[in-house]
């Protein structure tokens, strides 16, 4: 017996008389045992009320015959011989008795405790407790399908959306939860979620600024984007205010009622780019330097040799945290006696949005959205296992 756990496993069949709560929950002790002895069963007798199997190989005396007790469902072992003569105990690096079922049964425990516990972790763990090597797909299958008996399927826990929307509305009033469904096919199509605290956490202890991003939703084979608007408080902490879950990073609904002037930080992704001006046509919309640099590099440094690159960047930040006009036109003229390519690229790429001496409203020197990606991630991490939960 190479591995501590077995005994164990093993342990759990011993001797006449041992009664199971269920002929299933024998044939789930016995899988186990079978694998931690390696060796394999046949059939001689398998019906409602009698099981009875034998080793494998026919030589060999190893029997088990149990039967239903009274009207059942348990069943008791009437007839045991351990003995094996088939020399069984030397272990192969696989057995046919690890099916998707056992699998199962084996990781269930450990995903109560851990529901981000991975197939690779799995494979290695089965590997390490019982010595035997299953395939990735086996260990992938076998965690949806205890994923799903634990916490019911994930995409039927869409349908518990319009109950929690509810429930949440009832026992947070002033709350906004709006979940949209595609009219005809009745699919999801996006789930807004603004509580009252967070609306009130913002309007009375944050700086009128909101930073919005998205993130795809990648923990699981359900996709989406979750996007969340985000807030800074007066200790420079990020609170978040809003957040929605979307098929897509399209156009959508920021619906967040505030008196207050707002402006908003963005990575100038296509819908917001869109939504902003629409829905908060008074508001100021500021962009994200560290996408704005991204797309420098993509667009327009990229042919330039490393040293001028450099300075050219250099040249973008000072047009950036410009914070007067005269620093602004300043950092324009260095531009445009490096590089007019680089001067005109500025120009076509909504300056006034980016850099400070040009927004019109208030960016509290906050330049970029970076540590949103943060709580985004976060969010589409929670919302994940939050599905599982409802
Ligand atoms: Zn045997």
């Amino acid at each position: 017996m190479k591995f501590q756990c077995w005994r164990n496993i093993v342990g759990r069949i011993h001797s006449v008389g041992q009664v199971f709560i269920s002929k299933e929950q024998l044939h789930i002790e016995l899988t186990n045992y079978v694998i931690a002895r390696g060796f394999n069963w046949k059939y001689l007798k398998n019906d409602s009320v009698r099981l009875t199997v034998r080793c494998y190989v026919d030589v060999c005396p190893w029997r088990l015959h149990a039967s239903v007790v009274r009207e059942g469902p348990e069943f008791a072992i009437k007839s045991l011989n351990t003995i094996h003569s088939c020399g069984c105990d030397i272990m192969s690096d696989g057995h046919p008795r690890t099916s998707k079922k056992w699998v199962v049964n084996v990781v269930k425990g450990k995903l109560v405790d851990k529901p981000t516990y991975r197939a690779s972790e799995m494979m290695r763990d089965i590997r390490r407790d019982y010595g035997i090597s299953i395939p990735y797909h086996q260990a992938w299958w076998g965690k949806e399908v205890a994923v799903s008996s634990l916490y019911g399927d994930f995409r039927t826990s869409y349908h518990m959306l319009n109950w929690y929307s509810e429930r949440a509305l009832q026992s947070n009033l002033g709350s906004v939860l709006s979940l949209e469904v595609d009219p005809e096919t009745q699919r999801f199509q996006r789930f807004f979620i603004c509580f009252q605290a967070s609306a009130y956490g913002f309007e009375v202890g944050c700086r009128p600024m909101l930073f919005l991003d998205g993130t795809h939703i990648k923990q699981h084979r359900v996709q989406g984007v979750i996007l969340a608007a985000s807030a800074l408080n007066g200790n420079n902490v990020l609170f978040t205010v809003a957040y929605s879950i979307t098929d897509s990073e399209t156009y959508d609904n920021w619906a967040l009622l505030s008196d207050r002037r707002i402006a908003f930080l963005s990575d100038r992704g296509k819908g917001l780019k869109e939504a902003i001006p629409d829905i908060f046509p008074n508001e100021h919309h500021g962009y994200c330097f560290q996408h704005i640099m991204q797309n420098f590099n993509d667009q327009c440094a990229r042919r330039y040799a490393a040293p001028f690159k450099k300075l050219l960047r250099k040249i973008l930040q000072r047009i950036a945290y410009a914070v007067t006009e005269q620093e602004y036109q300043d950092a324009m003229m260095a531009t445009e006696l490096n590089s007019a390519d680089a001067k005109e690229w500025v120009l076509r790429n909504d300056v006034d949005h980016w850099s400070h001496a040009c927004f019109p409203g208030q960016r509290f020197a906050s330049s970029n959205t970076q540590a949103i990606c943060c709580i985004t991630f976060f969010h589409s991490c929670s919302y994940s296992w939050a599905l599982h939960l409802l």
